[in-house]
């Protein structure tokens, strides 16, 4: 058996396997030669000291004692071409890992997917950027891989069943990311890794016999005796299966719409909403390491930080270190911003959401949408934003203090942000209560993180795509819809996700659950 040991050392040591040796042999007693293999098994950085430190958890092989590299593998997929048809709507993570799962049920995934494949999904990502041109269909939200295609590709999350995690991390390894994200505190892939991954998923299925349908939008859904037979594409055409995994994300308007017009019972979710502000790197390093410069063994820093203000919280939101702030709108006529970062995370700036947890009080003026009140609000944020910035992909932006100074900045210097900035008083973007918040928050964060208030930072507004503004009910014990037979809300857009890892297990949980019932 191994040795398994905690410690801690410096970010040399930890970066240089000879070094490692060198130091576990002191630490064991044991000449560095007798040293077999040290498997890293658990990796995180403990900035809280001037001299920053990384905990390992490592497993350390002597000599003679058994050791073997483990490769993971993928699970045996067998061919589905001639298996009972399930339809999977999205082809995010959700839908995603709902098609692979199905396969292992022996089960046949029809994906329909109204955005492009990955390398076709680029050009129009091109034309939001540089023309302000919004594919409805095709963006930074939309298309093979769903809205975390072209993300930072962060893989943590809150959920506290490890083994579900594991069971997805190890997934997404078998199809070509680095291992590092099996031990990493704070695993992440990165956007230029991301789409190749995501095309072996649907080579993947394809090959197993299921179908992947790109450029197919789902219009309608065929329901009988409140049971559902089917679907209905833009293209006029009808898939017809009586199990339906739903996983359109949260930007998918006209699916929440086509619910509420058929009176498929849905409700209003409070989600959190804000700007996004953008730091130089150097100076989150600073921050967040007590230190001039990271030098060359510490990754960009992260910061996460929440505040409760005006009875509120007031929190960071999918932190992009050495990221780039992205346009992330589904419509022509609104702006939406998200970040993204390479693997290596090594843009000069850091970027984060800085979001407000919503009430559904908030969506009072909305009334009369009913269930869709919260993604009206949402919508005319988004549209207030685009107007007061030029009507194209220029954000509203602000330099920090001069917001919390409720003063227009006199200049905006170019920021990550590609499509252009354009220098208004952010206050014109929210209604008041927001701003008073963001305004307080903004003093309150610069109090435990000090630099972070400053006029360096510029806000670019609004981040509004936090998660869902809608909730497609399901019973808790069969994912079911409450209403609809063969239903199954799956992922971020029926509000049982947020971020990559939850709705991949999701779609999982939901494959699972039809599995049961058609394998039985
Ligand atoms: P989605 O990924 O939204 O997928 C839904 C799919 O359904 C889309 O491909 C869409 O085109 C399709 N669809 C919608 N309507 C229809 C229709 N009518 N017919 C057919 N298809 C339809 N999360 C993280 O965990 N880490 C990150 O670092 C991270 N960074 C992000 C960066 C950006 C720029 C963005 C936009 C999001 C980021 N997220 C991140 C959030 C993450 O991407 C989502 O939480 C996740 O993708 C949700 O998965 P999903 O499968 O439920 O939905």
């Amino acid at each position: 058996m191994p040795q398994e040991l905690l410690l801690q050392v410096s970010p040399e040591i930890a970066a240089n396997d000879l070094l490692l040796k060198n130091h576990l042999s002191k630490q064991i007693t044991v000449s560095v030669n007798e040293i077999q293999h040290v498997s890293i098994l658990k990796r995180s950085i403990d900035a809280r000291q001037k001299a920053i430190k990384i905990n390992l958890k490592v497993a350390i092989y002597l000599k003679g004692e058994p050791f073997q590299e483990q490769k993971i593998q993928l699970p045996d997929y067998g061919n589905v071409a001639g298996a009972q048809e399930v339809i999977v709507v999205g082809a995010g993570p959700a839908g995603l890992f709902a098609a692979l799962q199905l396969i292992e049920l022996g089960l046949k995934p029809i994906v329909v997917e109204r955005g492009k494949d990955v390398r076709g999904r680029r050009r129009d990502l091109k034309a939001i950027n540089v023309d302000h041109l919004v594919n409805e269909d095709s963006n930074y939200c939309f298309g093979e891989g769903g809205a975390g295609t072209y993300s930072d590709g962060k893989l943590y999350t809150r959920s506290k069943k490890r083994g579900d995690v594991t069971r997805v991390l190890e997934l997404f390894v078998a199809f070509g990311a680095s291992e590092d994200i099996l031990i990493e505190a704070h695993p992440h892939i990165g956007t230029n890794k991301l789409p190749q991954i995501i095309q072996d998923i649907r080579e993947k299925i394809i090959e197993c016999g299921g179908q992947v349908l790109f450029e197919t939008r789902l219009t309608d859904i065929l329901i009988k005796n409140n049971e559902v037979q089917g679907i209905v594409t833009h293209k006029g055409e009808t898939i017809l299966a009586n199990k339906l995994i739903l996983a359109t994300g949260h930007s998918a308007r006209d699916i929440f719409e086509l619910l509420d017009r058929k009176q498929i019972f849905i409700e209003a979710k409070p989600f959190a909403l804000g700007v996004r502000a953008e730091h130089p790197q150097s100076l989150i390093d600073s921050i967040q390491y007590s230190c001039d410069y990271r030098g060359e063994f510490l990754p960009p820093a992260p910061y996460s930080i929440v505040k409760q203000v005006g009875g509120r919280g007031m929190y960071s939101f999918c932190m992009c270190p050495g990221g780039v702030i992205a346009p992330c709108a589904t419509s022509p006529g609104e702006v939406v911003t998200n970040g993204w970062s390479p693997s290596k995370r090594d843009q000069a700036t850091a970027n984060s959401g800085i979001v407000i947890e919503l009430q559904l009080e908030d969506f009072k003026p909305f009334a009369k949408f009913g269930a869709l009140a919260g993604m009206e609000f949402q919508k005319s944020i988004e549209q207030r934003a685009w107007h007061l910035a030029g009507e194209s992909q220029k954000v509203p932006a602000q330099r920090m203090v001069d917001f919390t100074q409720n003063r227009v900045s006199s200049d905006i210097p170019k920021t990550s942000y590609v499509p252009g900035t354009t220098s208004v008083e952010m206050g014109q973007v929210f209604p008041g209560f927001l701003t008073q918040i963001l305004r307080e928050g903004f003093t309150e964060f610069g109090k435990s993180m000090r630099g972070y208030l400053t006029n360096e930072a510029i806000l670019h507004a609004p981040e509004s795509r936090t998660s869902s503004p809608v909730r497609i009910p399901r019973d808790p014990l069969t994912y079911e819809h409450v209403q609809i037979k063969g239903l199954y809300p799956c992922g971020e857009g029926a509000g049982y996700a947020g971020g990559i890892i939850s709705a991949a297990i999701d779609g999982e949980k939901c494959a699972l659950m039809i599995g049961a019932i058609l394998n039985k």
